[in-house]
């Protein structure tokens, strides 16, 4: 019986230290995979082609593919759209940019024809999580092997993490083993400085956590800074909010406008298409986030210091510990 293990990588602090840790405990059968969401910093992929060469360990980029999803889409809005009576300017402005671009996240909205949102995040299971189980755990499923999927996941992010064991079996021979779940923010960056290892750029750039950028759970504060830093990346989310938009049978897709998304002209759910966009989209998030608090009144985004993506996976870097991740950076 073989046993191999899997490590999954972000980009991030956590599980770079994650994978340290593999290396310094001389891990036989070691391999890193990194989901691409097609919306990460060109720094980020800088740090991972760094980080294979620095560690010698190979790092597996794999990708979410929507092309079968979208094709699919495009046949609902042909038959089922014209059956409900939507008009036939919005059916043909749908199938217009309905079509597979290759950037697995603006694919992923085009055929839902929404962004993700806290409620409703389906980013990180389709972006990351599944291509992640479909292209490198489950092809080593089914032989008798153990498959130990390593993740940088910590007790201190959230409450879903906080319960979470060291160790659990899944099933057919797969195992989740988090051996960072104890450790502090410090102790993540010691294990950097202890394996001459350097931490993604990013968090010494001013940014709270590395991975989607931005994330969809994005802080007011990291918006201002992305902004200020990294203009060309609103303007990336301005074209994909028009494009989804297309693709969208309300006509109105932003980046940050949750459902539950609130403003002194009341709840969006109520507003024409273009009222949303006119009040909801990337723009007038980075307008908003340049306001002190108590500035323009509306709630797109979550700005509290909750943790990006809760999940128990520890595939969405965290935000906790801003200031300490800056200084120890
Ligand atoms: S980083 Fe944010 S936007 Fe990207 S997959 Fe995770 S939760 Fe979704």
């Amino acid at each position: 019986m073989t046993t191999h293990n899997i490590v999954s990588v972000s980009g991030g602090k956590d599980s770079t230290a994650t994978l340290l840790v593999a290396i310094a405990q001389d891990t036989p059968n070691l391999q890193a995979v990194f989901a691409d969401t097609g919306n990460e910093h060109g720094l980020t992929y800088e740090y991972l082609d760094y980080l294979q060469q620095a560690t010698g360990v190979s790092i597996t980029r794999v990708q979410a593919d929507f092309t079968r999803q979208i094709a699919g889409k495009r046949k609902f809005i042909e038959t089922k759209w014209r059956e409900q009576g939507v008009s036939e300017a919005v059916v043909l402005a749908a199938l217009e940019v309905l079509e597979p671009t290759g950037n697995p996240f603006l694919d992923l909205c085009l055929w839902k024809g929404r962004f993700p949102s806290r409620k409703a995040q389906f980013c990180t299971m389709e972006l990351k999580r599944d291509p992640m189980l479909e292209q490198v755990v489950m092809p080593l499923m089914g032989n008798g092997d153990m498959i130990i999927s390593w993740q940088g996941v910590r007790a201190d992010e959230s409450i879903t993490r906080r319960y979470l064991p060291e160790c659990d079996e899944v099933g057919g021979g797969l195992f989740n083993y988090r051996p960072i779940l104890k450790w502090d923010i410090p102790a993540v960056f010691e294990a950097h400085r202890y394996m001459g290892i350097k931490p993604n750029p990013l968090y010494s750039q001013g940014m709270a956590r590395v991975g989607c950028m931005p994330c969809i759970n994005c802080r007011k504060d990291e918006l201002r800074e992305i902004a200020l830093r990294f203009p060309e990346v609103i303007d990336r989310i301005d074209r994909w909010e028009r494009i989804t938009q297309q693709a969208s049978k309300c006509g109105a897709a932003t980046f940050f406008a949750g459902s539950n998304a609130k403003h002194p002209k009341g709840s969006i759910a109520n507003m024409s298409a273009t009222e949303v966009m006119e009040i909801a989209s990337i723009r007038q998030a980075v307008e908003w986030s340049k306001t002190a608090r108590g500035g323009i009144q509306y709630d797109l985004m979550i700005a509290t210091d909750i943790t990006a993506c809760s999940s128990a996976y520890g595939l969405c870097d965290s935000y906790q510990g801003h200031s300490e991740a800056k200084e120890a950076a």
